[in-house]
């Protein structure tokens, strides 16, 4: 059980770098593009 925070959640995936790496060179992450974060309500809604 973790505690949900109600913010941008690391992705899983790079670790919350964005970047993965692969052999000897480093690879945007595809699952969250790059950005460290896990891909969803990146823009709040509304407004
Ligand atoms: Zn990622």
């Amino acid at each position: 059980m973790q505690p949900a925070p109600k913010k941008k959640q690391k992705c899983k995936n790079c670790e919350g770098k964005g970047l993965l790496k692969v052999g000897d060179k480093k690879m945007k992450c595809q699952r969250c593009g790059g950005t460290g974060f896990k891909p969803g309500s990146a823009a709040a809604p509304g407004r």
